[in-house]
């Protein structure tokens, strides 16, 4: 069985850190499989998928750190060059972190650890709607 599910997920951008295990678990209730895989993919090229455990340090504070290290956000990037806008860091992060995840489903539940939550992590630099399609392969 494939299906096919798509969840919304509102940010605030500038790295927001957003929950979606919730949204992902009823996708997957709702599809009725036992064993599976569900694939999540986020569209767009400024914001990406993975776990994390979803504490404030780590999501107000350690993830942005990091990235802002990797690719500061006043650093000088080709891509405003081209387009006249501000969001290079946003896809070099985005590129970086990956647009998608794949989680393992066993006896209908997403196989996470019990500190481990999917989060979509937004680089933008502004708030979005961003679409993240849920497919499920199994059954
Ligand atoms: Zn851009």
């Amino acid at each position: 069985m494939v299906k096919t599910e798509k969840i919304e997920v509102r940010t605030r951008g500038n790295c927001d850190v957003v929950n979606i295990t919730e949204q992902v678990s009823e996708v997957v209730a709702q599809s009725g499989v036992r064993e599976a895989t569900v694939m999540l993919f986020n569209v767009g090229s400024t914001a990406g998928i993975t776990t994390t455990e979803y504490e404030p340090g780590l999501v107000n504070y350690d993830i942005a750190a990091a990235f802002e290290k990797i690719a500061p956000a006043n650093g000088r990037y080709e891509h405003e060059e081209t387009w006249h806008d501000d969001n290079g860091h946003s896809h070099v992060r985005a590129s970086i972190l990956g647009p998608s995840l794949s989680v393992p489903v066993v006896d209908g539940r997403l196989t996470l650890g019990t500190w481990q939550q999917i989060i979509l992590v937004d680089f933008d630099t502004r708030p979005r709607t961003r679409t993240v399609i849920c497919q499920i392969i199994g059954e």
